[in-house]
Order: structure tokens, then C-alpha cells, then sequence
């Protein structure tokens, strides 16, 4: 008899909601990682997955090693392979190229430590790694974008927590302006009046590891477009297990689900032994009308056949536009992830 080779390593989740991404690697106690590209953010890094080096910023939730794992290798990866390498003149003396550095926002509290472990590193590898540790105390934000940024919620942990915002601001034509017509607001704008007021408009949200509070039911989360939420456990005896462990039931989540309106709620975060299929079976069984907009990252085969129908729905409408000899609007959707990501122990579906 000869050995069996290994058991084939994990799979990049994948979730396209209009018009983010959603993609990364998420096992309770052993690694969370989750993309959204469009924001150039990685919520944690317990696995520095290759997909993950495009992003320049990590939100770290909190430290526990399945968040935190990947990072110095995320930092030393974006530095070796100089992601984001700008060109330089020549006679700015400077190298001619030379990688952005990556930056991780995190609890204040962590700012110290994190900084201690990556000075650990110089006397082992010979070397500086580049990194940037920017402390967000909760209710503090950083930009990512122009008008996006990201605030920092304070959750409940077992250790020092944050989720994440992400809020956009839009300025907002007044409601006392909103049948006034075109020149006349030209008008009143020269002659300096406010006709418009700054609106937030939350994106994604974030819960990182936590048990349920008040904080996950804020307008940060209530109207975000997306939320990304931990739900660890699903088995209805499990419920002591999840306040132990200070993390979120699948009872809690279906709570939370009549708050959040949300287009989409991807969970992320669920152990190891509890099975896709399972999982699966208890979302259809406590979301009720709440169901179609609940997804789990790391069940693969769903999420494949709701890409492959967004596909054929976007290509039957340039075709339909086609037909009708209107000029067909761009419908190239994002690529899935590369599928043959190296990690270890996605596999939860059997
Ligand atoms: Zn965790
Ligand atoms: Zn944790």
C-alpha cells in the first residue's frame, strides 16, 4: 500500500455583491482572512493568502493567532515582491523602485505589541521589514479612499476587539432644495448657500470575533450594504460554548438579521467541525424570509453556482441589449479568485 498524498489544501471562499467582492479563508480557531478588494482592505490576517498581498491596508479585529498569523508575512511579502511599487524619477536620487508599505489598523492596545513582534523578527531574518502599525482608538476612523473611510467600532471579546466600518460621505442635495430647479441652485450656490448637507452611507461592516451587543445593531451595521459577521457556532447546544468563548450563535445571528438590512450577510468564521452542509441546513431552517440574502463565505459549491447565474444574468442582458441595437453597456464582472490559493484547511465541506 502507499501512502495517500495529502488531503487537497483550501480554496479561496468567493462572493460577488454588487459591486464588492467578498473572498478569503475563514476557520474558526485556525485562520480568517476576508478581501473586499474594491476597498483595498483585508479584515484580519490569519493567513496571508496570495489574493491578499493586492490589498494595502489589513484591519486587524483583534489578536488572537487565527487573525493575526499572517501578518508579518504579509508585511515581509509585500516588501519582497514590491506590490505596489512606484517608479521614481532618477533624479530624485531615490531607488528607482520601491513597494508601498503595507499598513495594519488596529486597537490601541495592540499598537505596542505588534510593534514587539515585528522587531522580533530583524536579529532572526538579518533584515528590516517595512511596516506601518497605525493605532484607531474605537470611534476613530482611517481613510481608505477619497470620501471612504474606515471607523473603528469597539465589540466584546475575550481580548481587545474592534469591527470595522466602512462609511462613505456623500453630499446631499438639502430637501428644502429638491424641486428647486438647476439654475436657480446654480444661483443660490454662487451666492454661497448651502444647498447641500454631508450624508454617511455605510458599506461594509465588519464584526471581527465577538459576542453579540449593542454595538452590532449601530447604523454602522444596521444600514451597511454588506456585513461580514462571525457566527462560530451552529449546533443549538452550543449556545454556553458561544458566551465562553465570547463569540456569536447562529440564534444571535438570526436576531441581528431582523435589524440588519443588509443586501447581503456573509458569515464567516464557523468551526471546523461544523459541516457546510450543516450549517447550511440550520441557516434554511432559523433565517426564514431573511435566507436568500445569507451566505456563508466557505461554502464553495453554493457560492459557484450564484456566481455562475450572476454571469448568465449579466450575459442575457448584453445579449438582450443587442438584440434591441442599443449599445451594450460595459458587463465584464469581476474574475473569481485564483482557486489554487496554497493554504491549509478550508475544506470544511465534506
Ligand atoms: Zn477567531
Ligand atoms: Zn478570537
Amino acid at each position: 500500500m502507499l501512502p495517500s498524498p495529502p488531503a487537497r489544501e483550501g480554496q479561496l471562499g468567493f462572493l460577488y455583491c454588487p459591486p464588492y467582492r467578498v473572498q478569503g479563508i475563514s476557520v474558526a480557531g485556525e485562520q480568517t482572512v476576508v478581501q473586499v478588494p474594491e476597498l483595498d482592505v483585508c479584515f484580519d490576517m490569519g493567513q496571508c493568502t496570495r489574493a491578499s498581498l493586492s490589498a494595502s491596508v489589513v484591519a486587524l479585529s483583534h489578536a488572537h493567532m487565527d487573525h493575526i498569523g499572517g501578518l508579518p508575512y504579509w508585511f515581509s511579502q509585500r516588501h519582497f515582491q514590491k506590490i505596489g511599487a512606484e517608479t521614481h524619477q532618477p533624479d530624485t536620487g531615490q531607488p528607482a523602485v520601491r513597494g508601498s508599505v503595507g499598513k495594519c489598523v488596529c486597537h490601541p492596545e495592540l499598537e505596542a505589541p505588534l510593534r514587539a513582534m515585528l522587531r522580533a523578527w530583524e536579529p532572526l531574518e538579518r533584515q528590516r521589514t517595512p511596516s506601518e502599525i497605525i493605532p484607531l482608538a474605537p470611534e476613530s476612523e482611517f481613510q481608505i479612499k477619497n470620501n471612504i473611510s474606515l471607523r473603528a467600532i469597539e465589540t466584546s471579546h475575550t481580548v481587545p476587539s474592534l469591527g470595522f466600518a466602512a462609511v462613505e460621505r456623500r453630499s446631499k442635495l438639502k430637501e428644502e432644495y429638491r424641486d428647486v430647479p438647476q439654475d436657480r441652485l446654480r444661483e443660490l450656490r454662487h451666492a454661497g448657500t448651502e444647498i447641500t448637507s454631508l450624508v454617511e452611507i455605510p458599506l461594509v461592516a465588519y464584526t471581527g470575533d465577538t459576542e453579540p451587543g449593542e454595538f452590532l445593531v449601530r447604523n454602522e451595521f444596521a444600514k451597511a450594504k454588506i456585513v461580514i459577521v462571525e457566527c462560530t457556532f451552529f449546533e443549538p447546544e452550543h449556545r454556553a460554548r458561544a458566551s465562553t468563548g465570547k463569540h456569536i450563535h447562529v440564534e444571535d445571528l438570526v436576531r441581528l438579521l431582523h435589524v440588519w438590512e443588509a443586501e447581503s450577510v456573509v458569515i464567516v468564521h464557523a468551526s471546523r467541525r461544523t459541516t457546510i452542509p450543516y450549517a447550511r441546513e440550520r441557516l434554511q431552517k432559523l433565517c426564514g424570509e431573511h435566507l436568500p440574502r445569507v451566505h456563508l463565505l466557505m461554502d464553495h459549491r453554493m457560492n459557484r453556482m450564484r456566481y455562475e447565474a450572476q454571469v448568465a444574468a449579466a450575459q442575457a442582458l448584453v445579449a438582450e441589449r443587442e438584440a434591441t441595437l442599443a449599445p451594450p453597456a460595459p458587463q465584464a464582472l469581476p474574475a473569481a479568485p485564483d482557486l489554487d490559493e496554497q493554504s491549509s484547511g478550508a475544506e470544511s465541506t465534506p
